[in-house]
């Protein structure tokens, strides 16, 4: 049996790998269009930063290392530029010498990924513009900081990578403004914890062009809708990414309604012997079980596990997600998990929320405050949603929540939860236990 993959990132990796350790006798091949594959985008922000200079360990495998680890065969710069479902054959474009060729699949997972939004911005190609997506984004943004220098750098978008970016750069010591069209920053987050993370930010000085809609970009300026100009000799789009599938469109594979490919919880399409994985892929809320576009690392490994066991015979299944995340920006953390209050409301749902504040830890050893917002649904008592704005703990009381939230624990249980204490670790009341303390 002959598995295809196409994409050579998160998801097509962890199918191809997975499905190896499921099979030792199938012939497996990942078609990837880029020259880097397996690389860890989640870091070309602080590499960019100069936090690690290392960019070999963010890209730490070579199809050779896949060759020897694995028996796979990856084949880079080959794009995959038709799929034809009924004869199960793919048309190939080398693009190193523009040649095509047909191959043929009895098994095919499309993890093609995602790519940066390109808004409709005059200037937006100058050659101080950058997208950051790619491996190659990232070290063509670090080689422009440094052979240029630049003083004064934008980043529009107060999404995570946003955000990321914003601290990495002010971190070269340049002169930043992150800027978003919306009042409210950072997509996720409600308004009572974005104001509040706004609030905490402008206080360090960080500099915010908010309402703000770009109209051009030029060498040097970025020039507003309403007239207003900013100096700026680098800048960072961080708007946000779609999915790609036009390759599997055209092959008459369904979308979903985030118009992402629709899949079911063994990653096959609506045609037989197709799979998909990753931030190509439409997948479900735990909550409310309807559809959620996650292009999340996270999600991409574990879809693409997914993938490659189901193919080899395996009986995983994707069991939802609740879009939980998490970033830092200086000494904040800031993370989220659930359906925001918007999204609880939407749903239906009625609600209940607080918002209450706890330490990570006793105030006499150093614990710090962390602003918990909390929604719960007031019929079966379930938490919805949590977000958390804090220091250290965050990241361990963002995953607590999400696994209340995935098993459905109503709140009035939280207090029963045997939780570790000592002062260096916790509190002897935990903010989850106070947060189900104050929803029961
Ligand atoms: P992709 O990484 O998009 O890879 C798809 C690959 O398919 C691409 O290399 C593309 O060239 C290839 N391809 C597409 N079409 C074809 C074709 N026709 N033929 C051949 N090849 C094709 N996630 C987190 O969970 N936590 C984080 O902190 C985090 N931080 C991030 C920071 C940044 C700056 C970025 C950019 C992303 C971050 N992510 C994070 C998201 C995470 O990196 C992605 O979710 C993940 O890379 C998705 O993997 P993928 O394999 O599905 O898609």
């Amino acid at each position: 049996m002959k598995l295809v993959i196409i994409g050579a990132v998160a998801a097509g990796t962890s199918a191809g790998a997975k499905a190896r350790r499921g099979d030792a006798s199938l012939d497996i091949i990942i078609y990837e269009k880029d020259t880097d594959i397996s690389y860890a985008a989640c870091g070309l922000p602080f590499y960019i930063g100069g936090i690690t200079d290392d960019i070999e360990a963010l890209i730490p495998r070579t199809p050779k290392d896949f060759k020897t680890k694995y028996n796979i065969d990856v084949h880079i710069e080959h794009e995959v530029v038709k799929i034809d479902p009924v004869n199960k054959k793919l048309t190939v474009k080398n693009l190193k010498t523009n040649e095509q060729f047909y191959d043929d699949y009895d098994k095919l997972v499309i993890a093609t990924g995602a790519y940066a939004f390109s808004p409709d911005i005059m200037g937006k190609d100058l050659p101080h513009v950058y997208n950051i997506r790619t491996a190659k984004d990232g070290i063509a943004i670090k080689a422009f900081i440094d052979l240029n220098h630049p003083k004064k750098a934008a980043v529009i978008g107060t999404g995570f990578i946003g955000f990321e970016m914003l601290e990495n750069l002010i971190h070269l010591g340049m002169d930043v403004t992150i800027i978003d069209n919306d009042d409210k920053l950072t997509p996720h987050l409600d308004q009572e914890m974005a104001d509040l993370l706004y609030e905490k930010l402008n206080a360090k000085g960080i500099n915010f062009r908010m309402s703000s809609v770009t109209k051009e970009i030029t060498e040097d300026e970025i020039i507003f809708e309403n007239g207003d100009k900013l100096k700026a000799d680098l800048v960072i789009l961080a708007i946000g990414i779609r999915p790609e599938t036009r390759l599997a469109k055209e092959a008459g594979i369904a979308l979903g309604e985030t118009k992402a490919i629709k899949v079911n919880s063994k990653m096959q399409t609506n045609i037989e012997d197709i799979y998909a994985c990753g931030d190509c892929i439409e997948t479900y809320s735990v909550i409310t079980g309807k559809p959620v576009y996650l292009p999340l690392g996270t999600s991409a490994n574990k879809t693409g596990r997914i993938a490659g066991d189901v193919i080899t015979g395996g009986n995983l299944s994707y069991q939802g997600n609740l879009k939980t995340s998490i970033f830092k920006v200086f000494d904040y953390t800031v993370a989220m998990s659930g359906l925001s209050l918007k999204e609880s409301q939407s749903a239906g749902y009625d609600v209940v929320t607080v918002k209450h504040t706890a330490r990570n830890k006793p105030a006499y050893i150093g614990g710090e405050e962390m602003h918990i917002f909390a929604i719960a649904d007031k019929n079966t008592h379930r938490l919805l949603g949590v977000q958390i704005i804090g220091h250290e703990g965050v990241d361990k009381h963002i995953d607590l929540y999400a696994v209340l939230m995935t098993y459905g624990i109503k709140v009035e249980e939280f207090f029963h939860l045997d939780l570790a204490y000592a002062p260096p670790f916790s509190n002897v009341k935990d903010a989850v236990h106070y947060t189900g303390m104050i929803l029961e």
